[in-house]
């Protein structure tokens, strides 16, 4: 079998992997239909999370069934399924409480950009679809196994709620799709922050209200203009930097919320401005799995399309390209297929 493997900062190989087998009881393995390129992909790629050794990627997958462990009884070969980035076994405490991706016996799954993946925990991390949908489906039925169901987790974290004011900082996928998120959760306005055409089009699409293009502080008085002086009721972080943390928390109201899912890099927050904030903080690695069931339905009834946030497509073995692509901003996400 031949998968993605990074070997430095912009060396991604598509080469010679061991085909995975069933090593534990409760794993399956399953025929990727399609997976994608993260923007979480584009840290280590840049060579910001530094790279010690020739390490498999891809963490966004849905499939069918190959082979399931003697353990596993919820899903079964044939099927067709969907499941997060953390491998969890869905009855600890912590996912009882719907923090799949802080589950006790969690683990990482990591090389799905490949034609074959192992799956640990499968009956707690895959949910099949009722049938094996049609090809056009399996785009939007892929961003659920993480964009989108991170996108969900920043509104739900955020507290959307029918008629609010949200602000979305960030403008890669995950910040298109918290727009859609919270277009349907039923925000009245959704202010995105984007200062590329292309995303504002996108971002218009999937709901947004209003669209600020400045940055920093500037964006931030834009924000207040625009709410009276008030600010947000929710506000949706989804890029991890110092400046894009400092935006999302001055643009949120007094007793507003922030939810943030950009992983942070170099963030750090002031404990005396915060304690005067009066502001939610609620975010971490999106429980996806707590929202799969949810979210499949609604992929399903046609009542949301996210699969467009993919805006290349590629043949597996030019998973270079779809790298590059996202790295030079030439795509905002590259889906890829065996
Ligand atoms: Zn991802
Ligand atoms: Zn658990």
């Amino acid at each position: 079998m031949r998968g993605a493997v990074l070997y430095g900062p912009r060396d991604i190989r598509f080469e010679e992997r061991a085909t995975p087998t069933i090593r534990e009881s409760t794993d399956a393995v399953i025929r990727i239909s399609a997976t994608c390129v993260c923007g979480s992909d584009l840290w280590p790629y840049r060579g910001v999370n530094p790279i010690t050794q020739p390490t498999p990627m891809g963490h966004e997958y849905c499939g069918v069934v190959e082979e399931v462990g003697r353990d596993v009884t919820r899903v079964r070969p044939g099927q067709f399924v969907i499941g997060s980035f953390f491998a969890s076994d869905n009855t600890c405490p912590n996912c009882h409480a719907g923090y799949q991706s802080s589950c006790q016996h969690k683990q990482f799954v990591g090389d799905a950009q490949a034609p074959l993946l192992r799956v640990p925990l499968a009956d707690g991390t895959l949910v099949p679809t009722r049938e094996v949908p049609s090809e056009d489906m399996i785009p939007s039925l892929l961003t659920l196994s993480d964009v989108m169901g991170t996108g969900w987790f920043a509104a739900d974290a955020a507290g959307v709620k029918p008629g609010a004011t949200v602000v979305v900082v960030g403008d890669g996928a995950v910040g298109l799709l918290r727009v859609l998120s919270a277009s349907q959760m039923g925000a009245e306005r959704i202010i995105a922050m984007s200062r590329h055409e292309s995303r504002q089009k996108l971002a218009r699409e999937f709901g947004a209200t209003e669209v600020v293009a400045e940055r920093g502080e500037k964006a931030v008085a834009r924000i207040r203009d625009l709410t009276n002086g008030i600010g947000a009721d929710s506000v949706l972080e989804c890029v991890g930097t110092p400046e894009s943390m400092a935006q999302a928390l001055g643009s949120a109201r007094a007793g507003g919320s922030v939810g943030y899912v950009g992983v942070p890099h170099g963030v750090t927050l002031d404990g005396e401005k915060l304690f005067y904030k009066h502001v939610h903080l609620h975010g971490g690695p999106a429980p996806v799995r707590r929202f799969l069931p949810e979210l499949i339905e609604f992929v399903w009834n046609g009542k949301m399309n996210p699969g467009r946030v993919f805006d290349l497509e590629l043949p597996l073995d030019q998973v270079a390209e779809g790298y590059r692509a996202m790295d030079e901003r030439r795509a905002v996400k590259a889906l890829l297929r065996p």
